[in-house]
C-alpha cells in the first residue's frame, strides 16, 4: 500500500459531504434579475464598460480594468443593463454593482470568437484566453487566472492541481471532477503548455479514489501527468500545505509557491481556461453546494454567476428548520453571511445553513492552555500567543508572532475546547499589524 503525504499540523472535522457528494451538478434557470459586483476578484475592481439601459448578450464584456491583476466581467444572460448602483456584496457592505433584466432569450454574443482546437496555442495566447474569459481561481480565491500563469512562467518545475476540496459540505469541485473530467484534463495539458512544468500532478485526498481512478483511465500512457492521493486532511487544500504534500517542500513565510518551483491550480478553473480555449466562452457560470443542516434538500447547482443567493435557497426546497447561521464557503473557512440578497460571485463555491445549536458559540471563551492549537496549526503559528497580545494590544509581542502567516484555516478554533474566536482574532491581528505598518511608512 502507499502512504499518502501529508503536511505538519492540521485536523479531521466530520467531512458532512454524504448529503450532496451524489447529487450531479443541477442547471439552476437563470433569474430575472442578476446582479454582478464590479469586484469579485483578488485585485483591482473593474470599470462599467456598459450604461443603464444598454442592451447585452449573453457573454458580453461589461466590466473590464488595465490593471495588471483583475479579470473582466461578462453578462451571463441576454437582457438590458437596469442600473449601475450600490448592492449587498456576498464579503459584506454595499459594492458598485451592474444589475441585468433577464429577456429570458439567452441570445449569445456574435463577438465571442469560437476556436473549436487548442492544438496551436501558444503560452501568451493561453494567458490572452484566460485573461479575455475573466477567468478567477474557482475554488475560493479569486486570484486572476492569466496573472497566475504569467508569473509561474520560467519558475515552474512542478505544476500541481488542487482537486483536495478539503472543506466539510462542500462537493461540487468532487462533481466537478466526476461529470467534467475530460474539460479539466484539457485546461490542465494547456496549463502545462504555457508553464512547461517537469511534471504535473493531480492532487487529491484519499477519500475521492473514484475520482483518481477517473483521472488515471483518461491520463493513460502519458507520463507528464501523475496522480497523487494524499491523507484526508484539512486544510490539505491549502495551497502551501499541498506543495508540501506534494513535493516534500517549505513554501518560505511571506513568499509564493513559485518560489519553491510549483504553480497551483484549481481543476474547476483548468476546465474554465478549456472552455473559454474551445468555445470563446467567458465565466458565466460556476458550481455550488447548497447544504447543512436547515437546508431541506442538498445539492449541487450550476448557477449563473450574478444569481441572488436567495434563488439558490428556492432551488433546494427553501429552510427545513429556521437559518441560525449562513455560511458562505465552507464552515471552516467561509464567511458568514448577512443577507441573501447577495449574488453568487466568482470565488462562491457553497451555501450553507445551520439550524441553532450547531455552532461552538460559547459567550465567555476562555483559554485553558491546553496547547492543541500549537499542535495543529499548519503554519506553526502559536495561537494562543497571536490571542494573548492582540487582546491585551501587545504590539511589540504580536509582531514576533509571525501571523501574516496565518492561512485563516480554522484549525485552531476547531480544536479548542476554550471556545477561544482564534481564525477571527488571527484575521483582525493581521489587519492591525499591516495597518501599523502602513502608519509607520507614512511617518505616523
Ligand atoms: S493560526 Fe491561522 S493558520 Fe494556524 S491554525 Fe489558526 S487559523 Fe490556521
Ligand atoms: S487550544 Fe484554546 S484553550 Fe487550548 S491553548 Fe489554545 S487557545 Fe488555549
Amino acid at each position: 500500500m502507499i502512504m499518502p503525504n501529508t503536511f505538519r499540523g492540521g485536523v479531521h472535522p466530520e467531512s458532512h459531504k454524504r448529503d450532496s457528494k451524489d447529487r450531479p451538478l443541477e442547471t439552476l434557470p437563470p433569474p430575472p434579475e442578476l446582479v454582478l459586483p464590479l469586484s469579485m476578484h483578488i485585485g483591482a475592481p473593474c470599470e462599467p464598460t456598459v450604461m443603464a439601459g444598454d442592451r447585452v448578450l449573453v457573454g458580453s464584456l461589461i466590466a473590464n480594468s488595465s490593471a495588471p491583476i483583475s479579470a473582466p466581467i461578462h453578462s451571463p444572460v441576454s437582457g438590458r443593463v437596469a442600473a449601475i448602483e450600490p448592492r449587498p456584496h456576498p464579503n459584506g457592505g454595499l459594492v458598485q454593482s451592474i444589475v441585468i433584466t433577464n429577456d429570458g432569450l439567452d441570445k449569445p454574443d456574435p463577438l465571442i470568437d469560437t476556436r473549436g482546437s487548442v492544438e496551436s496555442l501558444t503560452p501568451k495566447d493561453i494567458i490572452e484566453i484566460a485573461r479575455n474569459a475573466g477567468v478567477v481561481g474557482l475554488g475560493g480565491a479569486a486570484f486572476p487566472a492569466a496573472a497566475k500563469i504569467q508569473s509561474g512562467i520560467g519558475k515552474t518545475d512542478t505544476l500541481i492541481i488542487n482537486c483536495a476540496e478539503c472543506e466539510p459540505y462542500i462537493t461540487s469541485g468532487y462533481r466537478a471532477m466526476i461529470e467534467n473530467t475530460d474539460e479539466i484534463l484539457g485546461g490542465v495539458r494547456l496549463l502545462a503548455k504555457a508553464l512547461e512544468p517537469k511534471i504535473t500532478v493531480m492532487a487529491l485526498e484519499a477519500n475521492k479514489l473514484d475520482v483518481a481512478e477517473r483521472f488515471r483511465e483518461r491520463i493513460g500512457d502519458d507520463k507528464s501527468i501523475e496522480v497523487k492521493v494524499l491523507k484526508t486532511k484539512y486544510p490539505q487544500g491549502g495551497e502551501k500545505q499541498l506543495v508540501r504534500a506534494v513535493t516534500g517542500r517549505k513554501v518560505p513565510p511571506g513568499q509564493l509557491p513559485s518560489a519553491v518551483g510549483c504553480t497551483v491550480f484549481n481543476p474547476e478553473t483548468a476546465a474554465a481556461i478549456y472552455r473559454a480555449a474551445m468555445t470563446g466562452a467567458p465565466l458565466l457560470t460556476r458550481g455550488v453546494t447548497v447544504a447543512g443542516s436547515a437546508i431541506s434538500n442538498p445539492k449541487n447547482l450550476l448557477v449563473r454567476i450574478g444569481t441572488p443567493l436567495r434563488y439558490l435557497i428556492s432551488a433546494v426546497g427553501g429552510f427545513k428548520a429556521d437559518p441560525y447561521k449562513l455560511i458562505l464557503g465552507g464552515p471552516m473557512m467561509g464567511s458568514a453571511l448577512s443577507s441573501l440578497d447577495a449574488p453568487v460571485i466568482k470565488s462562491t463555491n457553497a451555501l450553507l445553513a445551520f439550524a441553532e445549536g450547531e455552532d461552538r458559540f460559547d459567550p465567555n471563551p476562555t483559554c485553558i492552555h491546553c496547547g492543541k492549537c500549537l499542535k495543529v496549526c499548519p503554519m506553526n503559528l502559536m495561537p494562543l500567543y497571536i490571542n494573548m497580545y492582540y487582546t491585551h494590544h501587545l504590539d511589540d509581542e504580536l509582531k514576533t508572532t509571525n501571523v501574516s502567516d496565518c492561512i485563516e484555516c480554522g484549525s485552531c478554533a476547531y480544536v479548542c475546547p476554550g471556545r477561544l474566536h482564534l481564525t477571527q482574532v488571527c484575521r483582525a491581528a493581521k489587519a492591525h499589524l499591516q495597518d501599523l505598518a502602513r502608519k509607520e511608512a507614512q511617518g505616523k
